[in-house]
């Protein structure tokens, strides 16, 4: 039958806004994602998630 897969965090740069899936540690319902050490497009080392992307806002 249909599982509904969990959709992984998922990170934006905020250098250059490449999309990036999180690397998930332990196990549900515990598990947690950790961002990229390092955008592979552009290098840098920042993250937002993507839920709080765009940060438009103060
Ligand atoms: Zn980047």
């Amino acid at each position: 039958m249909a599982h509904q897969p969990e959709r992984p965090q998922e990170y934006v740069c905020e250098q250059c806004h490449a999309v990036f899936a999180g690397t998930v540690h332990g196990d549900p319902p515990d598990h947690s994602y950790t961002p990229p050490e390092e955008c592979t497009a552009c290098g840098a080392t920042e993250f937002v998630e993507i839920q709080n992307y765009p940060s438009t806002g103060d």
